[in-house]
């Protein structure tokens, strides 16, 4: 079985095409600039050298013409023809209250897709364009939408509630929701495969720290508490995003500052967080360099960085009455040991015992970095939420 996986973004539509009997990905890339001056493809056939295509790629169906076209092309293509693709999976960002599961989409699902879009009014109505563009481009092949929000619709009011008049949770919906769901799940049953352990009985915490970063508490298979909130903006310091902040202070910046409502959305999601502490930049790769490199300000901000990580990660073991696995995913927590090591240090109270030299010797794969004897296992869980997407599918359109 041949699924395409695509996940389209306001300005950019990344793709990857699985052939499922050996989950092996034939080709991936994406859009970048869609819409814009210099828009381009990105194309990758199997192991091979990208190639780059540039055009005029005006709107998402123009866009998923052109993937559909490169990947049915005689040079670089991977498919005689569009037929062999038995199924597309997309990647929504907001399933709202209606979605706690991936789901074959249908007239009602895009109903209930376009009732969510006043949540995330950026990220779902690109999402809604690509489902469009393929019903239009592939009428033959069963679609399914999973959700970011899905997985952390396990948690219970206690969890997702904030402290403030109920009534705007009746009436705007206004609660947590939690993101990055499809990246916690993954890595959470995976981490389970690896160790041999079954998922429904373990107590794990899994932190997503990438651009966006994101922690979980999952258990009995179930997402019991997540970081992001009702937007992707509460929870960890991320790359430009704030994370917790006291609303006092927003309304205060606000009045300081005289800015309106635009303004303090882009101050706090795209100045903020680790671009806007260290004043270096928002990629922890070259914070860590200016932290090297003598500059205080970049060493604290890895500090509060981490800080905040270990904090989240004390409340949730609190919150689990326990924990058995710790998984590190995303760019940073594929990649950076300097910031496990940050994180991980003074925790063997709670019976988290980092391996120093497993720890400095992991980066983006599979790995277990605790000491063998840890209560607690620390794994680095490298996070595929491509071919989660294609599981999902496969599984829903296998059920069809
Ligand atoms: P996104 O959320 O956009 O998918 P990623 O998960 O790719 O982001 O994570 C990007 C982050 O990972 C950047 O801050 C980048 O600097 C960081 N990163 C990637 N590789 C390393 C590395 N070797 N050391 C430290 N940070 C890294």
């Amino acid at each position: 079985m041949k699924i395409l996986v695509l996940n389209c973004g306001s300005s950019s539509i990344k793709y990857q095409l699985f052939d499922m009997s050996d989950r092996s990905v034939l080709a991936k890339g994406g859009i970048e600039k869609l819409g814009m001056k210099g828009s381009f493809l990105k194309h990758k056939r199997g192991g091979e050298a990208a190639v780059f295509f540039d055009g005029e790629i005006l709107d998402h169906k123009a866009g998923v013409e052109y993937i559909l076209g490169v990947l049915t092309s005689e040079k670089y293509g991977s498919l005689k023809s569009l037929n062999e693709i038995d199924a597309v999976g997309h990647r929504v960002v907001h399933g709202g209250e209606f979605f706690s599961s991936s789901e074959l989409i249908t007239d009602e699902v895009v109903a209930a897709l376009v009732r969510c879009t006043s949540l995330a009014p950026l990220h779902n109505p690109p999402n809604l364009r690509g489902i469009e563009a393929m019903q239009e481009l592939l009428p033959g092949a069963p679609q399914v939408g999973v959700f970011d929000t899905a997985f952390h619709q396990s948690m219970s009011p206690v969890a997702f509630m904030y402290g403030i008049p109920y009534v705007l949770y009746e009436k705007y919906g206004v609660r947590r929701y939690g993101f990055h769901g499809t990246s916690h799940r993954y890595v959470t049953q995976r981490a389970c495969e690896i160790l041999n352990r079954d998922f429904l009985t373990q107590k794990i915490i899994s932190c997503h720290l990438g651009n966006g970063a994101s922690i979980a508490a999952v258990s009995n298979g179930k997402s019991a508490d997540t970081s992001m909130g009702f937007t992707p903006l509460e929870g960890l310091i991320m790359g430009t995003r704030s994370g917790d902040l006291d609303v006092g202070a927003v309304t205060y910046i606000m009045e300081q500052e005289e800015i309106g409502l635009k303004s303090a959305n882009l101050l706090f999601n795209k100045h903020s967080g680790m671009l806007g502490l260290s004043g270096v930049s928002s990629d922890m790769r070259e914070i860590e360099q200016a932290a090297a490199d003598g500059n205080d300000r970049a060493r604290l901000s890895l500090d509060i960085y981490n800080y905040r990580v270990k904090k989240y990660i004390g409340s949730y073991i609190a919150a689990l009455g326990g924990l058995d696995i710790l998984i590190f995913t995303g760019g940073i927590g594929e990649n950076s040991d300097s910031t496990r090591r940050g994180i991980l240090n003074n925790m063997e109270f709670l019976g988290i015992e980092a391996d120093e030299s497993r720890n400095a010797g992991s980066h983006g794969k599979e790995q277990i970095i605790s000491k063998d004897g840890s209560r607690v296992t620390v794994m680095v869980v490298p996070t595929d939420e491509e071919l989660m997407i294609a599981l999902d599918t496969e599984k829903i359109i296998g059920q069809g």
